[in-house]
């Protein structure tokens, strides 16, 4: 059968926007490159599910083609951290005293294994006009609609296990564990916030706390930790920045 031919195929112009847009995500990118890569593992990383990817991210192991941070996720993460000031501002206004530096003026952290963990806190809160017990641990994150509705119905327990761990870990480190962590989600489509107390769980501290010293022993003794799944095409696979090392 003779192939029709497309006389009105054409190729899409770039409008004035993306123009624009380029320009603005170029210049984001190249930001980004000039900045300095963690040499540590991240505490907020450990409730990742796989292993080896977060092998990967500390050893710094180089990132398949064309994957890595584009100039939209940039921004994204820009936007959570306005967000997050934001949500200090509305929680101070609220009359809550919430510190996010100690009195040297650095972030509320904790560095273990000769520097090799580390973890950031968003902040402390010392006083709480609600009668929360206190200090306890702030935690905030900002999400899209969908994963903010989750978080509001199952709680950031349930519905996103890598905060939790987080959680766990920073009040395990920074000794806030008699008072619940105070977490605060964001709907960044709608303005919505969400509040939640969580409880230290010691033993979520602990697995988080494992996992990071199965992980820096495998790279130390340059093994590869086994992969989270069986399926090439699970979902958190597919959004891997090494899918193609770790899979071909
Ligand atoms: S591709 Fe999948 S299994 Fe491999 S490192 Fe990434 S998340 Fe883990």
């Amino acid at each position: 059968m003779t192939a029709l031919l497309d006389f009105n195929h054409r190729e899409k112009k770039p409008t004035f926007a993306d123009g624009v847009n380029v320009l603005i995500d170029h210049a984001l990118v190249a930001e980004q490159a000039t900045r300095p890569t963690r040499d540590y593992l991240g505490g907020s990383r450990l409730g990742d599910a796989c292993q080896r990817r977060l092998q990967y991210e500390y050893l710094k192991v180089p990132k398949d083609e064309g994957s890595g941070f584009s100039g939209q996720t940039l921004r994204i993460f820009a936007l959570g951290h306005v967000l997050e000031d934001l949500a200090i501002d509305w929680l101070r206004k609220a009359g809550f005293d919430l510190r996010t530096r100690n009195r040297h003026g650095e972030q509320f952290g904790f560095e273990v294994a000769g520097g090799r963990l580390q973890g950031h806190a968003d902040g402390v809160i010392v006083a709480a006009p609600n009668g929360m017990a206190v200090p306890a641990l702030w935690e905030c994150k900002s999400a899209n609609a969908k994963n903010w509705r989750e978080i509001a119905k199952r709680g950031v327990v349930k519905a996103k296990p890598i905060y939790a761990a987080q959680i766990a870990l920073y009040q395990a480190y920074l000794g806030l564990t008699e008072a619940s962590a105070l977490f605060t989600a964001i709907n960044k489509d709608t303005c919505e916030i969400w509040h939640e107390l969580v409880p230290f769980d010691a033993e979520r501290a602990q697995a988080a706390s494992d996992k990071a010293v199965r992980i820096l022993r495998a790279c130390d003794a340059g093994e590869q930790l086994p992969r989270h799944t069986e399926d090439p095409e699970h979902f958190q696979c597919h959004f891997c920045d090494w899918k193609a090392r770790c899979w071909e």
